[in-house]
């Protein structure tokens, strides 16, 4: 670490503690140059992250915006915000663990969708019709062939271990856009 006052690059740490609130390291340095000692904090980086909407233009990730989304799209089905807030939490960790500082709105909306779908085939009508817009009832069955049939190879995978879930007909889903 450059020292403040002699910008000589060699120092000793002296003394190293853990900040109060438990969020930060700190570091009593020597300069081993001009003999004067600073100071030095080493924390977590946060990321704060940016959703980059279909125009191009950014705006802050906002973990209650979609919170708030998908507890509309669950709204009377029996889902309690705990696993909302529960997926939404871990779903935002794992971006901090990425790295990267931007994040499409896209991928946040296929995420949604793909949890809303496990959790209540209602609630992802809801939320898959307003987000989507599909031009048309096949585009939208299409889409969901798709995710039906990721499920059931994941299904397949996990065989003999989850619960039995009973299937979700096409009919229903479809009866939820029209
Ligand atoms: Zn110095």
């Amino acid at each position: 670490m450059k020292c403040p006052f002699c910008s000589s690059q060699r120092d000793k740490v002296i003394d190293s503690r853990l900040s109060k609130d438990g969020l930060a390291i700190r570091r009593r340095r020597e300069c081993l140059e001009c003999r004067r000692r600073f100071t030095t904090y080493e924390r977590v980086e946060e990321i704060n992250l940016l959703v980059v909407k279909k125009d191009g233009r950014r705006e802050p990730f906002d973990r209650n915006k979609i919170i708030t989304g998908m507890l509309k799209a669950c709204e009377k089905r029996p889902i309690s915000v705990k696993i909302i807030e529960n997926f939404v939490s871990e779903f935002e960790r794992e971006l901090q663990e990425r790295g990267e500082r931007e994040v499409e709105s896209k991928e946040i909306g296929e995420r949604v969708m793909k949890k809303l779908y496990e959790l209540d085939e209602v609630a992802y009508v809801r939320f898959a019709s307003v987000y989507r817009s599909f031009k048309d009832i096949n585009q939208f069955m299409d889409e969901l062939k798709e995710l039906l049939r990721e499920k059931e190879s994941q299904k397949a995978k996990d065989k003999g271990q989850g619960e039995f879930r009973s299937k979700p007909t096409l009919e229903l889903i479809k009866k939820g856009v029209e």
